[in-house]
């Protein structure tokens, strides 16, 4: 790096010798050049003092000098007089020596007497003072013989003055030596202090400067070291980075094979289902879709087929969802083994399924594969210890007949798929418009139900339950009936449903309750005491929090006697709750007593039941109408009986229309009947008429 330390003291040092190299001889001509004019005019000054007062012997010994030996000169009386007047003029002045020339050159008076003679001088100076001008040079360590006779060798300065006489003519010359030691001593000492001076200045100068520019320079040196190491991390770093750039490089490979395997798993989660394996709703849509697009010319036919398992949310509600779950799994693995003419099986979503056939002829082959399907649940699902019934229905949709679109067609599937749960369990439809008026016709009912309530086109119809033994009024069942203004009556097979999916059973069911016992009190009031009655509870009422405390409040409302009341539940309503067991507690605890609706359609263990604070069993009336014809059928009524006594159950039988039917289970010790072999629901009015004096 540029050191500016090195180079400034070398340039300044420099400078310095030639500032004093130059300055020092200049400082010393000027000033002897001074000592010079001062002293040649002193001398000046002596040599006319001595013209002035020593005119006459000047003139006389000039004069005489002229043809005089050398010798008789000396020993003149003139020169002594002179020597005399002088040696007094010039005591105590700087004057060391004198000599006086005549024109010829001559020396007539000396200091030294010895010198009077001689020829000495014809320089140019004496020429220059022959010629009227003053000429003085200085002279070091001149030898001299002074006044006082003594030799000595000063500094001294020797001028040249012309002796002029009255005229004005050059008479002769004289050489007068100035004595100026002294001043060249003092001129040497103040040339020393001076040199002291300015050096000093100079050093102090440089010492100065010198230290700024060392500052400087160390700032300079601060910064470069700054500059380094800054460079020099930038360097490591760079490096680090490079390096670290080629392990996230290996790093990022690694993490792209591995988000390619990532990427692929979720691909296969995104289109399919992770419990069964099947393709997923997503993946089927996206497959109908492309086939929609590849047959767009519509001479290829498709066919959708939109299978539901019909008993399926029993078996999870009563099971749970572990054997719900297996259940799915055996389903699919029966499915995929029997069915062969179908492209695409997907599972949407719960028990759910669908199935895709390309390339479809005519509807015949269609309904032999949707055949299949249905004969798959022939023979029963073995999952551990159960041993499980199921039926599917299963709804078809042909393109491009029953729609041009995705959604068309699966919802038209779908759409037929209720009517064959309609028609009953284990059968298939194909789709037909006349269904969609049907749904249509379904949104138009809910829309009307859900103002029925306001416009009180409800009523509460009353069935009568006897004493099997007795034949006496033991209670009634409140069954609700709906007089549409646009409708007519809607019995609740058709609006039941409904009111369930729309959130419209709650306040219904709510009325209901409030409305019975407000029958059974007017009817107390007018002196006829209905025993007990009966009310359907629907689980979309039951799993509401708050359904014992509204209950509590109606009780309260209406002055009705929990005793007189009774709660019918089905099997899948306890199924569809939390805590069943809690709940009826709660219920119980009001005092209302709990039946057990359409008993023997269920799932549930007796040893579960028995956990359960029930009072009764309602055989359900699919058994009551085998009796007679169907030995199976009157198997599960005698064991239920047997069960019921042994657990100590209440049982009533429901749909009982036949004297035959009211025997066999009499025989059985069934305690009540209910059907329409006592009466079927019927208005208050009319319960009233036909049942008031009986009570
Ligand atoms: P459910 O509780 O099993 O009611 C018995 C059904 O069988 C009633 O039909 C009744 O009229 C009918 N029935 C009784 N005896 C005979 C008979 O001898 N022969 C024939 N063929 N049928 C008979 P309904 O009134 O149409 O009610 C149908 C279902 O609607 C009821 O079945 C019940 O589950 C539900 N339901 C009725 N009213 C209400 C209600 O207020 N709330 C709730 N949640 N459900 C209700
Ligand atoms: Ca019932
Ligand atoms: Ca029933």
């Amino acid at each position: 790096m540029f050191n500016l330390s090195r180079y400034f003291s070398t340039v300044s040092f420099i400078l310095i010798v030639l500032a004093a190299g130059v300055f020092g001889p200049l400082y010393r001509q000027l000033s002897q050049q001074q000592i010079g004019s001062l002293a040649e005019s002193r001398n000046v000054a002596m040599a006319h003092l001595f013209e002035e007062a020593l005119r006459q012997p000047l003139e006389q010994l000039l004069v005489a000098s002229l043809g005089r030996d050398a010798e008789s000169l000396r020993q003149s009386a003139e020169v002594a007089a002179l020597r005399e007047r002088l040696a007094a003029l010039t005591r105590n002045t700087a004057l060391v020596q004198l000599r006086l020339y005549n024109r010829l050159g001559v020396v007539v008076f000396a200091t030294d007497s010895a010198q009077i003679g001689e020829t000495g001088s014809s320089g140019p100076d004496f020429r220059a003072a022959l010629a009227g001008t003053i000429g003085s040079k200085l002279q070091r360590h001149v030898p001299v013989v002074t006044f006082g006779g003594e030799p000595a060798k000063p500094h001294a300065l020797i001028s040249h003055v012309p002796v002029v006489d009255r005229q004005g003519a050059v008479e002769g010359v004289f050489e007068l030596y100035q004595d100026v030691t002294p001043f060249m001593q003092q001129l040497q000492r103040s040339e020393r202090w001076v040199t002291a001076g300015v050096f000093a200045v100079f050093a102090v100068l440089f010492l100065m400067q010198y230290l700024v520019v060392r500052r400087a320079q160390g700032v300079l040196t601060e910064q470069e070291r700054n500059l380094k190491a800054v460079r020099d991390t930038l360097e490591l770093q760079v490096e680090a980075r490079t390096e670290e750039l080629k392990r996230t490089n290996l790093q990022l490979q690694d993490e792209i094979g591995e988000r390619r395997q990532a990427e692929s798993k979720l691909n296969y989660l995104a289109c399919h289902d992770p419990l069964t394996g099947l393709a997923n709703r997503r993946y089927f849509i996206e497959r109908l879709g492309a086939r929609l697009g590849e047959t767009g010319d519509g001479q290829q036919q498709l066919a959708v087929l939109f299978i539901d398992l019909d008993q399926f949310k029993q078996v999870n509600d009563s099971l749970g969802h572990g054997v719900g779950d297996e259940l799915l799994i055996s389903v699919t693995a029966r499915l995929t083994e029997q069915l062969h003419l179908v492209d695409m099986l997907a599972r949407l979503g719960g028990d759910e399924f669908i199935c895709l056939m390309e390339q479809v002829r005519n509807e015949d082959e269609v309904a032999i594969v949707a055949g299949e399907i249905v004969d798959t649940f022939a023979q029963p699902f073995r999952l551990g210890d159960h041993e499980l019934f199921l039926s599917a229905s299963v709804g078809i949709s042909m393109f491009p007949g029953d729609g041009a679109t995705v959604v068309e067609l699966m919802r038209n599937a779908d759409t037929a798929m209720y009517r064959a749960k309609a028609i009953g369990r284990g059968e298939f439809c194909f789709y037909a418009p006349e269904m969609t008026r049907d749904a249509q016709e379904r949104i138009r009912v809910e829309n009307l139900l859900r103002r029925a309530l306001d416009r009180q086109e409800f009523i509460v119809y009353l069935q009568p339950q006897v004493d099997t033994a007795s034949g006496r009024l033991v209670g009634a069942e409140a069954l609700l009936r709906w007089r549409s203004a646009e409708l007519g009556l809607v019995l609740p097979n058709l609006f039941i449903p409904l009111a369930e999916d729309s959130g419209v059973i709650v306040p219904l069911g709510a009325w209901v309750l409030r409305e019975t016992c407000c029958q059974v009190r007017r009817w107390d009031e007018s002196g006829f005491a209905l025993p007990m009655v009966s009310v359907n509870v629907s689980v979309r009422q039951l799993e509401r929090p708050e359904f014992a405390d509204m209950l509590r409040a109606i009780l309260k409302e209406t002055g009705m006697n929990p005793a007189r009341l009774k709660l019918e539940l089905t099997e899948s309503v306890l199924m569809g709750i939390g805590n069943p067991r809690g709940e009826l507690q709660r219920l119980r605890a009001l005092g209302v007593s709990l039946a057990l609706d359409d008993f023997g359609t269920g799932y549930s263990s007796l040893n579960y039941l028995r956990q359960l604070p029930v009072q009764q069993l309602k055989i359900d009336r699919s058994f009551i109408t085998g009796i007679g014809h169907n030995g199976g059928d009157e198997a599960i009524i005698r064991t239920v009986m047997q069960l019921a006594a042994s657990l100590g159950f209440e049982v009533v039988a429901e749909g009982v229309e036949t004297p035959e039917q009211a025997d066999f289970l009499a025989t059985l010790g069934c305690q009540q009947l209910q059907g329409e072999l006592h009466g079927a629901a019927m208005a208050p009015a009319e319960f009233r008429s036909r049942w008031g004096e009986h009570a």
